[in-house]
């Protein structure tokens, strides 16, 4: 229907309803106005009055009947609208035009059809959402039952995983240790082959076990760091000192550059910055065949609170191809085509995560055919920075040091040493440049020299003329040699070199052996690591108490054996031994519970014996527990001598009893020497320190305590021993032996001893104050 039929249909159909109050109008008041003949006798007002009120009538009328239909059609217009199709528009019965009715007609038609429509739709959307509501819940059901199950299959695995590495480490333990004992022994060659394979073996498999131990603990997230305080410097030359002997297996040169304003001391976690090194520099030594390995360390930003060092590890190896790259940092994808290097790929996957743990991240460059370097950047705290370090490395100041080093760079690393302690230092290429001016020299020749050589270089008959040439003009000569092996270093020293020292030696002691070097001292101390050291082994597992008292053994410690925790509490008591080795776990009495009592049992008396704990396995929280249960330290099962030695090293020089007292030069008794080379703020503390001890060991000689006099003569040894004061030593000794020898009371020549204490420390004192 269009507008316009509409619209006239509206005119045509109504007009009455509008016309008949003016009909009405009409037939009241036209005859009055135009034929007043017809009305002479009524007046032409009150005609006038009955046709306004016909009107009126007409109007009031006429709008009653429009509100009545306009009613009914919004009656049947709202009935319409609620869906009832029955109600239509009658045009007749409601007064309405008729094309009005079915244009509304139409539109209600229309309403209801797109109504029916709309509902349709409505209720297929609504079948679909509950169709994808109820696919959704059981999803989530599903996903939830698989979560639980992941879960527990994941909890499962962690446990299995644990256990096992427990279960395997113990007799690896044996495997390692013992292959160590034997390679000591004298081997012919095919069984020394033997050995070396059979602990090789060992060693990857133990490596293998631990990087799946460590990926484990990553992807649960319960690998968490430590923030011991620690010597940056000893943590690095570790583990270069560790892989050296691999490197220089291959031929391969190694150097450390530490730049100075890598801070000497930091808070973090030195095991897992360890390992991060140690999986770097393994693999460059791996995938390298010639040429050498640079480790730099470096501040790479940010001073006070944290700073980010970057290690980096250069190797001139094959490289990394492009396609390689892309998946370096995946597990479980070697891209190494050799077959001879055993690789799971799990060893970068760790370092980055490591990495990234300790806020910073690992970055590769790599040259096929060129070399690699892989740098990890990690966040340390400060805690000392080398300026303001109380050890001051002045000992060497402006002494004249001649260097030969072919190799370039081995010679800076060298250069960097020498010239941050101030040495004033003359570099030589060849050896026979070097050896030409050691005899031309005059007295502006050099007070040391320092030999580097490569073990190829050594039947070099320049080489021998250097040292011909350090003999003839008596200037000591310290050779440093890119091998481990021991023959070699000998022959170097009996070729005539002073001493002979590893090329990866560390920066602290190689200064002390030029220092001892300067000093005339000998270059072996003729003793025995551990010597007459007293150590308690407590360890339930036969093989592996055996094996540690051989390895303490042969570095010259006394061992006593214990099966397990009360028998070490029992022979503690009975023979107070300074140092236990003990187990974690064990039956009976546990590591944690014996070091509760035998803490308990001291408490008190001031005296403290090192407890360190061994364990095949300690997660972090377990390590705080057993350290918080009285160890000092744990060592983790399998460890080799050097691990060993690493980790006794604060409690050696307390321990140790008295050395022979050193024999001077000319083989005279030395009655007071200090140490060469003590810093004057060492002595200074000696100083104070020193007078302290002793006043406290003469008050409580004074009150009888028999405990407390053997533990601060105990201290007054270890003092003496560190700064290396014989006769104090010797005296503080005769003290605790004395006490030790009496089962009861005090000795009769106590006092005596005790006096003597007094006077070596006076002599020391005097000496320290130049009197
Ligand atoms: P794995 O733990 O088995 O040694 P990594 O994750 O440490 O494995 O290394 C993965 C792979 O990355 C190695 O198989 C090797 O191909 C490559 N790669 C790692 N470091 C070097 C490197 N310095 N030079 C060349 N290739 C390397």
């Amino acid at each position: 229907m269009s507008a316009r039929q509409t619209s006239s249909g509206r005119i045509r159909g109504w007009p009455w309803l509008l016309l008949a109050p003016a009909l009405a109008l009409a037939v009241g008041l036209l005859p009055a106005w135009f034929a007043p003949w017809m009305y002479d006798d009524y007046p032409r007002w009150v005609l006038l009055s009955l046709g306004v009120v016909l009107s009126l009538m007409g109007v009031v009328a006429a709008q009653r009947r429009l509100a009545a239909r306009l009613q009914r059609l919004g009656r049947v217009l709202r009935q319409a609208m609620q869906d009832r199709p029955e109600n239509r528009i009658q045009a007749r019965a409601m007064g309405v035009p008729e094309s009005a009715a079915t244009v509304l007609n139409e539109l209600i038609e229309q309403l209801h059809q797109s109504r029916s429509a709309s509902r349709g739709e409505s209720a297929r959307l609504l079948a679909h959402l509950r169709q994808e509501l109820s696919n959704e819940r059981a999803a989530r059901e599903r996903a939830q039952t698989d979560l639980t199950e992941a879960r527990a299959a994941a909890q499962f695995k962690n446990d299995l995983l644990s256990n096992m590495s427990h279960e395997l480490r113990t007799p690896l333990t044996a495997i390692l240790g013992f292959s160590e004992l034997l390679e000591k022994t004298p081997l012919n060659r095919q069984q020394a082959e033997y050995v070396s394979t059979l602990s090789k073996s060992a060693e990857n498999l133990l490596s293998m076990i631990n990087s799946l131990l460590d990926w484990n603990r990553i992807e649960a997230g319960r690998l968490s760091l430590q923030q011991i305080s620690f010597v940056l410097s000893d943590c690095i030359e570790d583990v270069t000192g560790l892989l050296s002997p691999l490197a220089y297996d291959k031929g391969l040169q190694i150097a450390l550059l530490i730049y100075h304003d890598v801070p000497l001391r930091v808070s973090g976690d030195p095991v897992r910055l360890q390992q991060i090194v140690t999986n770097l520099l393994s693999n460059a030594i791996k995938f390298t065949e010639r040429g050498e390995i640079v480790i730099r360390v470096m501040r790479e930003q940010g001073k006070d609170e944290r700073c980010w060092l970057r290690i980096s590890v250069a190797d001139s190896g094959r490289g990394i191809s492009e396609a390689q790259m892309e998946r370096l940092f995946e597990m479980f994808t070697p891209s190494s085509t050799s077959n001879r290097t055993p690789s799971s790929g799990l060893g970068l996957a760790i370092t980055q995560r490591l990495c990234e743990l300790m806020d910073g991240r690992l970055e590769v460059e790599s040259e096929v055919g060129i070399g690699t370097t892989f740098s990890a950047v990690v966040a340390l705290r400060p805690q000392l920075e080398r300026d303001s370090a109380l050890v001051t490395w002045d000992g060497l100041r402006g002494v004249r040091l001649w260097l030969c080093d072919a190799r370039s760079t081995t010679r800076l690393a060298l250069l960097h040493h020498l010239e941050y302690w101030g040495l004033e230092t003359r570099l030589f290429e060849s050896p026979r440049r070097l050896a030409t001016a050691l005899l031309e020299s005059d007295t502006q020749g050099p007070r040391l020299v320092i030999a580097g050589i490569t073990p190829e270089a050594l039947d070099d008959v320049q080489w021998r003329d250097v040292f011909g040439a350090c003999r003839q003009t008596q200037r000591p000569c310290v050779a440093l040699i890119s091998s481990s092996d021991t023959e070699v270093q000998h022959a170097i020293t009996d070729a005539g070199a002073a001493r002979c020292l590893p090329q990866s030696i560390g920066g602290g002691p190689l200064y002390q052996a030029l220092l001892d070097t300067l000093a005339g001292q000998p270059a072996e101390p003729g003793q025995k690591p551990l010597q007459d050291l007293e150590v308690l082994v407590v360890d339930n597992t036969v093989a592996s108490r055996r094996y540690v008292s051989l390895l303490l053994d042969s570095l010259g410690a006394q061992t006593q054996e214990a099966g397990d925790g009360r028998e070490a509490v029992r022979l503690w008591r009975e023979r107070r031994p300074p140092l236990i080795l003990m187990d974690v776990q064990m039956p009976e009495l546990d590591g944690p519970g014996a070091a509760r009592e035998i803490r308990a049992a001291e408490s008190g008396s001031g005296a403290r014996c090192g407890i360190i704990g061994m364990s095949a396995h300690l997660e972090p929280e377990e390590r705080q527990e057993v350290i918080r249960a009285g160890m000092d330290e744990v060592l983790l099962k399998p460890f080799d001598e050097r691990q060993l030695l690493r980790t006794l090293r604060p409690w050696v020089q307390q321990c140790r009893p008295a050395d022979p007292p050193p024999q001077a030069a000319d083989g005279a008794d030395a009655p007071v020497r200090l140490a060469h080379g003590i810093a004057p703020e060492l002595a200074e503390l000696l100083l104070e320190e020193l007078p302290l001890q002793i006043k406290e060991l003469e008050e409580i000689y004074m009150r009888g305590e028999r405990d407390a006099i053997r533990s601060a003569a105990h201290q007054i040894h270890g003092t003496a021993a560190f700064y290396k004061l014989a006769e104090l030593r010797a005296s503080a000794r005769r003290v605790e032996q004395s006490l030790a020898a009496v089962g009861k009371g005090l000795p009769e020549n106590l006092g005596d001893d005790i006096a003597e204490i007094r006077e070596a420390t006076n002599r020391v004192l005097r000496e320290l104050r130049g009197e």
